[in-house]
């Protein structure tokens, strides 16, 4: 387990991570500024964001999108860009036009 409260005093030389299969362990959705919102009623499952997020953060059950693993994405944007479904009626929570998945500043994420 990674010691989060570390200095950089005590941290190793060049950075190097010594232990293998740790990324689950660093919670790298603390360095977001965007948060991908996906309109769940409109959303095909068509898998592509799940092929395209280069952190596994896209969550799937049963073939079906679930959610996303928050604690892991890094919102590089690239599922609501490489998303081939546009809304049909406003984002249910953005209440815009556009993408099934659309990017929100995390200062202005209310919760839902
Ligand atoms: S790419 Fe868009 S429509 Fe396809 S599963 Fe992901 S969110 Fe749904
Ligand atoms: S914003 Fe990037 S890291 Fe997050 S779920 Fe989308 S593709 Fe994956």
């Amino acid at each position: 387990m990674p010691n989060l409260e570390a200095t950089w005093k005590e941290a190793s030389w060049g950075g190097v991570v010594y232990e293998a299969g740790n990324s689950v362990e660093y919670i790298t959705g603390g360095w977001r500024s965007f948060r991908p919102i996906r309109d769940m009623k409109q959303c095909t499952h068509c898998m592509i964001c799940w092929v395209y997020c280069p952190d596994s953060s896209i969550l799937v059950k049963d073939g079906k999108v679930v959610g996303f693993d928050y604690d892991h994405c890094k919102g590089c944007g690239i599922c609501a860009q490489e998303c081939p479904v546009n809304v049909k009626e406003p984002h249910e929570y953005t209440g815009q036009m556009g993408k099934v998945i659309q990017m929100v500043p995390e200062t202005e994420f209310e919760g839902w």
